[in-house]
């Protein structure tokens, strides 16, 4: 599909036309809105009864949270990544899908330990989702915080090998750290990750741009970043800037680190203070997840071959059996 087919077959699902006509399929899906209707609604038979309303969108219904001041998720969209749309309007600007007070959370460079246990059980308190772009290496250091991760049912997605900046390096070496990163993750989760990566430092060369867009994964920039990994920053820093941008943007993707001590601090709080005004949570899901590369599976796994902690948690491996009393 060239990319002003994809533009137009997305701004229809979004405006919640008959999209599926058009394209097939709707290049973004609402889970639970009515601003998506599906395949078998829009191509319901003419001959039915004319007084019958047509059918509702088959549309899966999102439980209710157990705590009543949670955020919970208002909207869940599944999101077509063929050939690599991207989204934030810091640096992509062709797909505006979501409304007002709409906000995507998102977490870079992690699995961490401390910090990302912290931010899974904020989310968790409030049975919200969010998606988690990783870094390969941290993937491998931790895989049993990163299967906690997928096990919440949050969205995980890729962040390089070793979060290089892609704009410093050839690019056969920048096309290796994507894949590499792909593949780790990959390996740390058992499973592939959704087909979403992130550039670190939020720098992507163009001709990175178009590599990821020919292997359809989906560029992820952001709106509002919390620049929560500036020094002397603080939680109560992270949740100004955070609220102060969404107050200004009215809605968008929120960039946080799960890697930084003060934002698992801040979350509590922060999404405290979203539920307060008035926003709501969309969770933002691959269609298809992503297609790791073989040959970069194979590299990855001899070169983890023997590393505690891949694939089960560390403390399985290694006990401590005597100690000092
Ligand atoms: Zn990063």
């Amino acid at each position: 599909m060239n990319p002003w087919t994809r533009r137009l077959s997305i701004a229809l699902a979004v405006s919640g036309l008959a999209c599926a006509a058009y394209a097939g399929e709707p290049a973004i899906k609402s889970n639970n809105g009515a601003t998506a209707k599906t395949a078998a609604s829009a191509a319901a038979p003419a001959s039915a009864v004319a007084a019958t309303p047509p059918a509702p969108a088959a549309v899966a219904k999102i439980p209710p949270c157990a705590n009543p001041d949670g955020l919970g998720v208002a909207r869940v969209v599944e999101i077509d990544t063929t050939g690599g749309p991207g989204f934030g309007f810091e640096h992509y600007k062709a797909y505006d899908f979501l409304q007002d007070k709409e906000v995507v959370l998102t977490f870079d460079d992690g699995p961490w330990p401390g910090n990302t246990p912290g931010v899974l059980a904020a989310l968790a308190n409030h049975c919200t989702k969010a998606t988690f772009f990783s870094i390969g290496k941290h993937a491998l250091y931790h895989p049993e915080i990163l299967k906690q991760v997928a096990a919440a049912g949050h969205t995980v997605g890729s962040h390089t090998f070793s979060h290089v900046d892609l704009a410093k390096l050839q690019p056969d070496q920048a096309k290796e750290e994507i894949e590499k990163g792909l593949s780790a993750v990959k390996l740390a989760l058992g499973t592939a990750p959704a087909s979403f990566f992130r550039f670190p430092f939020l720098r992507g060369p163009q001709d990175m741009e178009a590599y990821l867009g020919s292997r359809n994964i989906a560029i992820f920039s952001t709106d509002i970043d919390s620049f929560d990994f500036k020094r002397g920053k603080g939680a109560a820093g992270v949740i100004k800037t955070v609220m102060d941008g969404l107050k200004k943007k009215g809605k968008g993707i929120v960039l946080m680190h799960d890697f930084q001590k003060h934002t698992a601090e801040a979350l509590p709080q922060l999404l405290a203070e979203l539920k307060a005004g008035g926003f709501k949570i969309v969770h933002v899901k691959s269609k298809v997840q992503a297609t790791s590369i073989a040959s970069y599976d194979a590299e990855i796994e001899k070169n983890t071959r023997g590393l505690a902690g891949v694939g089960q948690p560390a403390s399985t491996i290694v006990k401590t059996i005597a100690g000092e009393p």
